[in-house]
């Protein structure tokens, strides 16, 4: 067999969600957009409830109605994108609650599903969902007589704790939302760490889950074992792979890999990446191609039969800093043609 390894720890996983739950005195849900971020939004979702989350959030309703197939009744999801046309009769049917972003959104929900619960999304400065204040002042009476779920908004640049705009969207946040009588959420993964202010009722984390940054306190999730097909001498001045971009400079051994930027493994982190035998390190040699990557072994004592791109010697932030890219980016990039291995 020639497929990568992807293992998920759903251990780490639930240490982790508890770890950030530990750190506020509210609820904690869990953010599986995405596909669970690449993991398994099925696998990820059962083994957060059994551990105690009981409110997932999703990005679009088709997400949540594979999650409410996967958990079944009683957990709350919730759709960051509202209810779009077209998505009334999913909402109905696995029963999911809505994050209204609009006046529009929101008329086209009290008029297709009356009585059915919702949330709303405010903008407090990020620009991209939720309605701005002028919006809000001209339908909160009508919203808040519905007894809205949660009101809720998302920091910009919560991973850069002294960022000002962290402090001007709390207070913008608390102008558009104190004193009203319903539950509030602001915090994803990186406002849980900014402190007490920001956690309200609910906080909202996702990377942290899954092991990735800002959690720098989080337990290692993915790992990533790549097998090797083949492995060969090549002299000094022979190249490696497209284009000629490697050449020998001394005597050395090529491991051929079998994953590629097919797999997620994206083409850009080519020249700075490496991947580990055991504790080795061993760089890339030449271009990533589709399915398969030349690897510089000549440094191990013998020919490894499998080299691993993330594991607990290499975060996922690590290998998004080959691509200058960052976690999120390589986590949902996590190819189709892995095989999926979960440990509990
Ligand atoms: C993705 C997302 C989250 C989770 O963010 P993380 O940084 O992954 O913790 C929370 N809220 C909203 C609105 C999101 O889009």
């Amino acid at each position: 067999m020639s497929t990568a390894t992807l293992t998920t720890d759903l251990a780490a996983l639930t240490a982790n969600w508890r770890d950030l739950d530990s750190r506020t005195a509210c609820e904690t849900a869990a953010v599986v957009k995405a596909d669970g971020y690449g993991l398994g939004a099925a696998e990820v979702s059962r083994a957060l409830a059994a551990a105690g989350a009981r409110h997932f959030f999703v990005a679009v309703a088709e997400e949540g109605v594979a999650l409410r197939q996967a958990l079944g009744e009683g957990p709350s999801i919730s759709v960051f994108s509202g209810h779009m046309a077209g998505d009334t009769d999913l909402i109905a049917g696995a029963q999911l609650t809505p994050m209204l972003n609009s006046v529009d959104q929101m008329l086209r929900h009290v008029e297709s599903l009356p009585g059915h619960p919702f949330g709303l999304q405010l903008d407090t400065g990020m620009n991209r969902l939720g309605m701005e204040a002028a919006e809000w002042d001209a339908v909160k009476a009508i919203a808040l007589g519905q007894s809205p779920t949660l009101i809720m908004s998302h920091l910009a640049c919560a991973d850069t704790p002294d960022d000002d705009m962290n402090a001007r969207q709390l207070a913008r946040f608390r102008e558009m939302t104190d004193g009203i009588d319903a539950p509030r959420s602001l915090a994803a993964t990186g406002g849980i760490l900014l402190g007490t202010e920001f956690h309200f009722d609910l906080t909202r984390p996702g990377i942290g889950l899954y092991g990735g940054l800002p959690f720098v306190d989080a337990r290692p999730v993915v790992t990533l074992d790549i097998p090797v097909i083949q492995v060969r001498d090549v002299s000094p001045g022979e190249t490696v792979g497209y284009g000629n971009a490697w050449m020998a400079g001394q005597p050395s051994r090529i491991a051929t890999i079998s994953s590629g930027y097919a797999d997620g493994i994206i083409r850009a982190m080519g020249p700075k990446a490496r991947l580990h035998a055991g504790d080795m390190p061993v760089p890339v040699a030449g271009r990533i191609s589709m399915d398969l990557i030349g690897v510089d072994v000549t440094t191990l004592p013998g020919d490894p039969e499998t080299l691993q791109l993330v594991g607990p010697h290499q975060s996922v932030d690590t290998v998004a800093d080959f691509a200058d890219t960052i976690g999120y980016e390589i986590l949902t990039s996590l190819g189709a043609r892995y095989r999926r291995v979960y440990r509990t």
